[in-house]
């Protein structure tokens, strides 16, 4: 069940500030803040839900593209597209997942090394 106190909805509900990347009607990206490359961005749907399987169960499919393309849009704008980027999302317990709001990280701005 979503938990509506996570730091991330607290972010989207603007109760605590972030350093903002990009915003739209439907994707909140900003700066991790604490990075795990030069270039460290998550990014969040506005959508309610917990994990990458209940974004994808429960958003409908133009929130779901909507996203996505958000993030090339967010790796354009970054300029890392040449140079690489990954992209992770921890899910749950094993996944190592820290806040329970569905999130994609981009790294990025140099070589990516053994991270979580
Ligand atoms: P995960 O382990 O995939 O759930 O990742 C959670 C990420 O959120 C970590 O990389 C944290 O550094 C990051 N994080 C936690 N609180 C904040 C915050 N207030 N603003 C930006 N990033 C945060």
């Amino acid at each position: 069940m979503y938990d509506k106190n996570n730091i991330f909805a607290k972010i989207l509900r603007k109760e605590i500030p972030c350093d903002k990347v990009y915003e739209d009607e439907v994707s909140l990206f900003f700066n991790d803040v604490n990075p795990q490359a030069k270039i460290h961005v998550l990014g969040i749907p506005k959508f309610p839900c917990s994990t990458f399987s209940e974004f994808t169960k429960n958003a409908n499919n133009e929130i779901i593209t909507s996203f996505f393309k958000n993030v090339q849009l967010v790796i354009n704008k970054l300029n890392v597209e040449k140079s690489g980027y990954r992209l992770i999302t921890n899910s749950g317990e094993d996944g190592g997942q820290e806040v329970a709001h569905f999130h994609i990280h981009i790294l990025a701005g140099e070589k990516i090394g053994i991270i979580k």
